[in-house]
């Protein structure tokens, strides 16, 4: 059974008790984490807390930058075991666990970097006195982080916190922890500071709701389900802490009629193709301006039907989904869907040698979709592309802002006064003009608005949102 670490060493959960892994590819058991449950968590921030307060607490940011660089060093170095790690936890295609990896170590390499450019303000105040502005790290922090990049997230959300001087309590998703305890392991080999980094795997309704609730947490990033990120805002503000949480999404990709259309179709299917649709930035809703809709819409048809799906080594376009509820789920929406009458414009056919075991869905392309529809509305987190018409700039944006989400958007267009006007009417965290999504974008802020989360994660805004600041006055006369 794999240990937790708490305290710069690997620990048995206090009950004894574990958790499976299973590959998603195959539906097996490979390996046993540990059930680490309230007490285990209470440990973990006690062991955190001790840290700020000893020896990390003491370190300068220069030499926790470096901490982090020789890590970002240390995943290349290892990068093609990480990868398969990743890839077969995960049920991702080597192409895309490989390019995981590689952003996890650009995190650690953008945050490592930026550790000692972080730097307060002399703020200009009445003759007499010296007013600063000092930026602190805020305490232990609460990490909790979803199965569908366990190692880009690990890396998005602990560098900064890491970078800032924080003590960090990870608690990875029970459906994928295999590559974050790893680097776990090679945080340690790195001299990475006993009790600055904590890995407390389990149950999210044990390990994870015990940690939000904890007195001795600062703040808590939580990247998830919206069902879940209710529960962790609410648990914290019992403590009256702070909280980011990066949600769900139902991305649009509005095509007007002047758009480059070879540039887009690729793109389009990359974006609802790239980890079997289960990305919170999935470009899963597609409108497609009237004048264009038959022409391009067939295209898209016979793009989305050559999509491939395979294991992890067979290396396709897609892979399996994480579990059997999540494939039961993705399942569901295809069923009801079809029920409603919604036509289907294409699927991608199952390959009949996939392993009989594994959790694979036939990746559909539907359209015209009711707005109102939960295909319209939902996010499905599976390879399900929904397609809608509409009829001018105005249809377009309204229709781009029907639904409760506000994470991702593109605009294509080669009109660059609508590129701006739409991307500015367009309500959500990050909005991109003839291009989608940023691979890992480390350099990018990002997260959402309406019920896409608060807070921002990546570029520089993480270092703040992960810190604080103080502001000391002195008299001197
Ligand atoms: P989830 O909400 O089920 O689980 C996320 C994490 O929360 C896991 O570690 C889980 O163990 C933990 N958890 C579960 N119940 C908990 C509780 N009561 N208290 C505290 N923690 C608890 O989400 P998921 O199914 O792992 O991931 C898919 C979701 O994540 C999708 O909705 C997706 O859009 C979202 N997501 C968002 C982003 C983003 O940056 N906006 C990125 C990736 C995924």
């Amino acid at each position: 059974m794999k240990q937790l670490l708490i305290g710069g060493a690997w620990v048995a959960p206090q009950s004894g008790e574990s958790l499976p892994v299973i590959a998603p590819a195959t539906g097996e058991v490979f390996d046993q984490i540990a059930r680490g449950q309230a007490a285990d968590i209470d440990r973990a921030v006690k062991a955190a807390q001790a840290a700020l307060d000893g020896a990390w607490g003491k370190t300068s940011a220069l030499e926790r930058g470096r901490i982090l660089m020789r890590l970002a060093q240390k995943v290349l170095d290892n990068a093609e075991e990480l990868s398969q790690l990743e890839a077969r936890d995960a049920g991702k295609p080597m192409a895309t666990a490989r390019n995981d990896i590689q952003v996890l170590a650009r995190y650690l390499e953008f945050y490592g970097s930026a550790a000692d450019k972080m730097h307060g303000e002399v703020i200009p105040f009445t003759t007499g006195y010296n007013a600063l502005l000092l930026r602190e790290p805020l305490g232990v922090t609460a990490h909790i982080i979803p199965w569908n990049y366990p190692a880009q997230m690990l890396g998005r959300s602990i560098a900064p916190a890491l970078a800032m001087g924080n003590a960090v309590v990870l608690k990875p998703s029970e459906d994928a922890c295999m590559t974050p305890l790893r680097i776990g392991e090679l945080a340690l080999e790195c001299g990475l500071h006993a009790g600055a980094l904590n890995i407390v795997t389990g149950l999210g309704e044990e390990a994870g709701a015990a940690l939000t609730a904890h007195p001795g947490i600062a703040f808590v990033t939580f990247t998830g389900s919206n069902e879940v990120g209710a529960l962790v805002q609410t648990a914290a503000a019992k403590n009256v802490v702070k909280v980011a949480l990066e949600l769900g999404g139902k991305s649009p990709q509005v095509i007007f009629e002047d758009a480059d259309l070879d540039r887009a179709l690729p793109i389009i299917i990359k974006a609802i193709a790239q980890n079997a649709g289960q990305t919170c930035t999935a470009g899963s809703r597609l409108l497609v301006q009237r004048s264009i809709y038959d022409s391009f819409v067939g295209r898209v048809a016979k793009a989305f039907a050559a999509m491939t799906v395979g294991t992890p080594e067979m290396d396709r376009d897609c892979g399996p989904l994480i579990n059997k509820n999540q494939m039961l789920r993705v399942q569901g929406y295809l069923d009801r869907a079809k029920r409603d009458g919604i036509p289907v414009i294409a699927e991608a056919p199952l390959d009949g040698n996939l392993p009989k075991g594994g959790y694979y869905v036939t990746p559909t392309l539907f359209g015209p979709v009711p707005a109102d529809h939960p295909l319209a509305q939902e996010e499905v987190f599976g390879p399900v592309l929904a397609v809608f018409a509409f009829d001018d700039e105005a249809d377009a944006i309204r229709l781009a802002n029907s639904t409760e989400y506000g994470l991702l958007a593109a605009v294509w267009t080669e009109n660059g006064a609508r590129q701006m006007r739409v991307a500015k009417a367009i309500r959500a965290g990050q909005v991109f003009i003839n291009c989608y999504g940023a691979g890992g974008g480390v350099e990018l802020p990002f997260g959402g608005v309406k019920r896409s989360g608060h807070g921002r994660e990546k570029g520089l805004m993480a270092l703040e949102e992960m810190s604080s600041t103080k502001t000391i006055l002195q008299f001197h006369g």
